[in-house]
């Protein structure tokens, strides 16, 4: 029997605003003891009246466009109540029925040989909350802490409709949107420290049946490679128990990592009735068709749209493009290279296995990087012009990255000849043809491979300095 599978993601983004979602505590508390940042409007003190933070409203409704979402002319927020032992005011702010976006999309290219144009992945709603603070379990102890440096802090939530059919996709979904996330700068959208959490269901239905099958809820997953793990394993356990004709429950599941399966955590029975109503402390929102313009016209080039403009304009690989725009700042270095006149399809190989390459090794990002565009624009322009072979930029392109120092610098410091200087190299290539002469002999007997050997030996005489063009083009005359 063949499966079809359905996913649908749920994914939690903390935005990097200066301040919390409705107080003025500092939103950042990387690195704060417990509890010192901390206001009685966090806190839920009795009586605090929250104010909405303009610029976390802003930044998911630049999200939100970014996502082809519709905006809504009027939401409003809403009080989820819950008994949440890390936000003491019990109830948490967010969005019910009037979210801020809904009906957008997200075109992702996903697999070996993705088709055209990508998938679109549809995109329920994209809304504003505000996030808990943090339980702690200390070893040793049995009761539990809370920290609420957390509490109040701005949490965009994206959902997607259960158009996803394969982990594969989830996960290339959610790398694309948290590379949108950093276009936008609105989130460090870092996984592995809690910017962007995500919970996934997931569904299996007999290949004719219309209906989605019913869907389990997987969270605790902290990393992409976490998602797309946890839903493999889960794809596989509900298709067996559909082939054993037994049912899936509908149930919230966590995944454990060090075992890599998923667990039941809670039942439908056992789901919580958050009696949502209307945040009577908050006003409703109306947002003109020219705030949500402006916003529109102000969207940073996106990762797509740079994509497309690198392979249509710059004629690069399609591959290339797409690893170029995959970091903003990679990307806006690579333009800086090109502004220079280099050669594009060159300068995307040196700044994606060169640079890229030896920075990854070394476990650095773009930002430590030292070697300056200009200076990588003249390196690949000295070697169109031929005025230093393949080896010694690779050396210079080594000095550089070490020492961020500039290319005629380099030069000159490391008495590196640039071997234009034809005499010199001719009385190189002279006494070459002499060492040879049977080798000479199989070249004028019609043997083409003799020619490369002899170009490999001045080479090495040179050590490496000379362009092989050059050697090429003398030994050739001085042969015939
Ligand atoms: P709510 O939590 O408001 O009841 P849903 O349960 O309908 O909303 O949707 C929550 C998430 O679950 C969404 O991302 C949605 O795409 C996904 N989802 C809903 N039904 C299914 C299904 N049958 N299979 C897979 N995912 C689903
Ligand atoms: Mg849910
Ligand atoms: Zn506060």
């Amino acid at each position: 029997m063949n499966y079809k599978t359905n996913i649908g993601l749920e994914i939690h983004v903390q935005l990097k605003t200066k301040s919390k979602m409705f107080c003025g505590c500092d939103n950042n508390a990387e690195g704060k003891e417990p509890n010192t940042v901390v206001c009685p409007i966090c806190a839920g003190y009795p009586g605090v009246l929250p104010v909405a933070n303009k610029q976390a409203i802003e930044w998911t409704i630049k999200t939100a466009l970014a996502l082809n979402c519709k905006i809504a002319k009027y939401s409003k927020f809403d009080r989820k109540h819950y008994f949440y032992p890390d936000l003491p005011k019990n109830y948490q702010i967010s969005q019910y029925d009037l979210p801020f976006s809904n009906h957008g999309f997200l075109e992702i290219e996903s697999g070996e040989n993705p088709p055209a144009g990508g998938k679109k992945i549809h995109i329920r709603r994209v809304h504003l909350e505000e996030d808990a603070g943090k339980l702690l379990h200390p070893e040793g102890r049995d009761d539990s802490l809370v920290d609420l440096n957390r509490a109040g802090t701005p949490l965009m939530e994206v959902v997607t409709e259960p158009n996803i059919t394969s982990p594969g996709e989830a996960k290339q979904f959610l790398q694309d949107l948290r590379i949108i996330l950093r276009y936008l700068e609105v989130s460090d959208a870092d996984m592995e420290k809690g910017h962007l959490r995500c919970d996934a269901n997931i569904s299996i239905r007999k290949e004719n049946e219309k209906e989605l099958g019913i869907p389990v809820e997987i969270k605790n997953m902290n990393s992409f490679k976490m998602v797309e793990k946890a839903l493999v394993y889960e794809e596989k356990r509900q298709k067996e128990l559909l082939e054993d004709k037994e049912k899936v429950e509908r149930e919230t599941r966590g995944w454990i990592d060090t075992k890599g399966i998923t667990v039941s955590q809670r039942g439908k029975e056992e789901a919580p009735d958050y009696r949502y109503f209307p945040e009577p402390d908050l006003p409703p929102f109306k947002f003109s068709d020219k705030y949500i313009a402006d916003l529109k016209n102000n969207l940073p080039e996106l990762p797509a749209e740079r994509e497309k403009r690198f392979i249509k304009e710059l004629k690069i690989n399609h591959k290339d493009a797409k690893n170029l725009v995959s970091d903003r700042l990679l990307a806006d270095f690579y333009e800086e290279v090109i502004a220079q006149k280099a050669d594009p399809q060159k300068a995307a190989n040196w700044v994606l296995v060169e640079m890229l390459g030896r920075l990854n090794k070394k476990g650095l990002d773009i930002t430590q990087n030292r070697i300056l565009p200009t200076e990588l624009a003249a390196l690949i322009k000295k070697i169109e012009s031929k005025e230093i072979s393949g080896t010694i930029a690779k050396e210079i392109f080594e000095e550089m990255f070490e020492s961020g120092k500039a290319v005629p610098d380099i030069i000159k410091e490391k008495g590196l000849k640039l071997l234009t200087d034809e005499t010199s190299l001719n009385k190189i290539v002279q006494k070459i043809i002499q060492e040879n002469f049977r080798v000479v002999c199989d070249y004028k007997k019609g043997k083409v491979a003799a020619l490369q050997f002899l170009i490999g030996l001045v080479m090495r005489e040179t050590k490496g300095q000379a362009n092989p063009n050059t050697i090429k083009k003398l030994l050739e005359e001085k042969l015939r």
